[in-house]
């Protein structure tokens, strides 16, 4: 059973994973604070997202550039002209709705991309009103995303605070081409905040004002956009796609080879589809049903993006699939925006010639993709509920628990629980019945279960109960550790 919306942020809040921030004070809208098991879940992913992407060559490398910068950065960038969202303000109660939200509700279309006079028209055509008190709504009118900042003492330094992390690589390019000795393609990977100020967030952590995203930029040779030297991996592996071509019809599946022929994408590009679907699929164990690549048209994605496939996840709490994450081919934009306003050269030698790196970005909102996750692993069964988590994503990797609190059980748990917390994220637990203990690990998603009892003192061995099966077995307690290490890297 699926959970709706409400269900989830329901589940999120009373099992520890995430809730609005500042709630004694009402709760501040558009920011969340991650409990302990959110924490958890979050930083697993994050650590399962570095370590797989920065594996896909050895040329790329995490950097953790700051999350102020200042204005010329996004005057370079075009944030400053461009980052801006189609506002309609109400005339009789003054709130702001993202003009494109209110008819995308209305029309169950998609309105990204068309501009404050279409959609004024849109809006009036329509007769829409003020969601809030059915009040008349103002024309629709751009507003700047980013959050800006007066820094120092007297306040007269222009800065923002980053809207995505693509700009911390950028700045930083030149200095690590030279260090990582002059070599393309070059990733940088930033695993960081962004903040927005999203006129309407909504729906959890999917639009927030101040969320993470995990991105890769990778700067590389145009002249080998057509290529990728590992590119016999990845050639019959087949891609879900959702082309333009395709919409209100099915997903199409093709090999990477076809892709490049039938769909023009050039090679470098494609192979990275695929790493990216390997991840979701493979890494994460996303059903396949509930992944695809949607294209977006030239009239959808930044003017500035040569090619857009977003990274999509079918959520029905959302209504459907819902973007997680990009593919970005941007070209040669951004280091070019910064040559002219930093007036540095970015032109880079490199297989004798000199020209501007360009830029394939990887880019992944890690709040979107935790929703994601939990939506699509939680389900409930007859006198259960499960957060069925890969094992290495589950908050906790497993639980100790002692049959009952007596009999010298409960010091031997604790130290069986003391030496598997060296190597797992475990948790103790001697309070309530068995099998409450066991339901409350399921639910958070703890992969297994550990109990001493009678026996344990005789035979020297515990019980581990797999949280997705209730099946059990005994293991002696010194081969615990490699006994579980084992299942732990299976799952
Ligand atoms: P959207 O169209 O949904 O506003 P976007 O296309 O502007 O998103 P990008 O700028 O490409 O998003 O950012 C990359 C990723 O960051 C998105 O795919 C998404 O997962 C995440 N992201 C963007 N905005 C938000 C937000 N307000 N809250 C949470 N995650 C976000």
């Amino acid at each position: 059973m699926i959970m709706n919306i409400e269900e989830l942020s329901e589940f999120a809040r009373k099992k520890g994973f995430f809730w609005t921030s500042s709630e004694i004070y009402g709760g501040f809208t558009g920011f969340y604070d991650y409990g302990v098991n959110g924490t958890l879940l979050k930083r697993k992913f994050e650590h399962i997202w570095r370590k797989y992407f920065l594996n896909l060559n050895d040329n790329f490398y995490e950097i953790e550039p700051s999350d102020i910068m200042p204005e010329k950065v996004f005057i370079a960038s075009g944030h400053i002209t461009n980052f801006v969202d189609p506002v309609a303000k109400c005339r009789k109660c003054g709130t702001q709705h993202r003009a494109d939200h209110i008819l995308e509700d209305f029309l169950k279309r998609n309105f990204e991309g068309i501009t404050a006079e279409e959609l004024t028209k849109l809006i009036k055509d329509n007769r829409i009103v003020c969601p809030k008190c059915k009040g008349e709504l103002a024309d629709v009118k751009p507003l700047v995303m980013m959050f800006p900042l007066a820094v120092g003492a007297e306040g007269d330094i222009k800065a923002y605070l980053r809207p995505e992390t693509a700009q911390g690589a950028y700045v930083n390019f030149l200095r690590h081409f030279n260090i990582l000795r002059s070599k393309l393609p070059l990733g940088l990977a930033v695993i960081g905040k962004a903040y927005r100020n999203e006129i309407s967030p909504r729906n959890l952590t999917t639009r927030m004002r101040e969320f993470t995203q995990a991105e890769l930029q990778i700067f590389f040779d145009p002249n080998k956009l057509d290529e990728h030297e590992r590119w016999n991996e990845v050639k019959n592996y087949k891609v879900i796609l959702y082309p333009v071509s395709q919409r209100g019809k099915k997903t199409i599946t093709l090999s990477c080879e076809e892709v490049v022929k039938k769909l023009k994408l050039p090679k470098f590009y494609v192979w990275h589809l695929a790493k990216v679907q390997q991840f979701y699929l493979e890494i994460l164990k996303i059903p396949e049903t509930k992944f695809r690549f949607k294209e977006l048209s030239e009239d959808e994605r930044a003017f500035y993006n040569k090619i857009h496939w977003d990274i999509e996840l079918e959520l029905e709490s959302l209504g459907g699939f819902k973007e997680v994450g990009g593919v970005h081919y941007r070209g040669d934009y951004d280091l070019s925006g910064h040559e002219k306003i930093s007036k540095e050269s970015h032109k880079i030698f490199f297989d004798n010639k000199k020209f501007i790196a360009h830029v394939l970005e990887l880019s992944f909102g890690v709040d979107r993709n935790i929703y994601a996750l939990i939506e699509l692993f939680y389900r409930k069964e007859k006198d259960r509920a499960v957060l069925g988590l890969p094992a290495n994503l589950a908050p906790f990797q497993l639980a100790v628990f002692p049959l009952v609190n007596k009999g010298n059980l409960d010091k031997l748990a604790k130290d069986v629980y003391e030496t598997l917390k060296k190597d797992f994220d475990a948790v103790y637990d001697d309070s309530g019945s068995i099998g409450k203990r066991y339901y409350r690990e399921d639910e958070r998603g703890t992969f297994f279960a550990i109990t001493v009892d009678y026996d344990t003192l005789k035979t020297d061995d515990v019980t581990v109960r797999f949280r997705d099966t209730t099946k059990q077995i005994r293991v002696k307690i010194k081969e615990l550790n490699k006994t579980l290490m084992q299942l732990v890297s299976s799952n």
